[in-house]
């Protein structure tokens, strides 16, 4: 579904990205993981256009996209700061992208209650962000997302400012979510343990190159140089 080839990005004279190749199949959920400044960010910003890219070429399904514009590409994104819209009900942010198209407000309705079943927001359509937890608010995040139906999902660090028992019970939740809509999901993370638990397939990040990728037991058990041995925790 996604093909990174040879893809680079500079800031002034900094390279970030030096040149990765990475494929993401139809329907995965890919985790990008990496310790912090290895350019995981940079990447996910750059697939959903909100980046340009400087060198190479980024494919979604055959097609060269670095020229389309992030509104063009059939991509969602979820950030590690969610900002929801403070003066509006978890309905009406939810369902904001659907306004804007002027999509009937039955039919509005009708899809932010899916979402929200989904979500388990059902019973919370009516609050005020404020007057919701950290993970129902991150959950309302994901709803804006997903309201749109896309067909590639990029998450970065979506459950670093969560609690560890909520992140351990929203892993669960992507999870399932990710099998409900049939989504291919890019799932960045600097945690080992979230990308352990969570990939169909692992791309292990170090200072803009790609240092391996495969399926997570691959990489536990053949790392191929110190570095995914030492990150992913695999004894020698
Ligand atoms: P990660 O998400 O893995 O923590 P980032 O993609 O945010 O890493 O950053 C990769 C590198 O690029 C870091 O060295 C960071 O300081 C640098 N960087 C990120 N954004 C910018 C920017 N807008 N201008 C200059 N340097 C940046
Ligand atoms: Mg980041």
């Amino acid at each position: 579904m996604i093909n990174l080839r040879n893809v680079r990005k500079f800031y002034g004279a900094l390279e970030v990205i030096k040149g990765v190749d990475i494929t993401v199949e139809d329907g995965e959920f890919a985790v990008f993981v990496g310790p912090s400044g290895c350019g995981k960010s940079t990447l996910l910003r750059m697939i959903a256009g909100l980046e340009g890219i400087d060198e190479g070429d980024l494919i979604l399904n055959g097609k060269r996209i670095n020229d389309v514009p992030p509104d063009k590409r059939g991509i969602a994104m979820v950030f590690q700061s969610y900002a929801l819209y403070p003066h509006m009900s978890v309905a009406e942010n939810i369902g904001f992208s659907l306004s804007l198209k002027k999509v009937p407000e039955a039919e509005t309705r009708r899809q932010v209650e899916g979402v929200a079943e989904i979500l388990q927001l059902t019973d919370y359509l009516d609050r005020r962000p404020a007057a919701l937890s950290g993970g129902q608010r991150q959950r309302v995040a994901i709803g804006r997302a997903i309201i749109k139906k896309p067909a590639l999902i990029l998450f970065d660090e979506p459950l670093s400012n969560l609690d560890s028992a909520l992140r351990v019970q929203m892993r669960a939740e992507l999870q399932r979510l990710h099998r409900e809509l049939k989504a291919t999901v890019v799932y960045v993370t600097h945690d080992q343990v979230e990308a352990m638990t969570m990939a169909d397939r692992i791309v292990v990040l170090n200072k803009g190159v790609v240092a391996q990728e495969g399926a997570p037991m691959s990489l536990y058990h053949q790392p191929d140089n110190e570095f995914v041995a030492t990150f992913i925790g695999s004894p020698k």
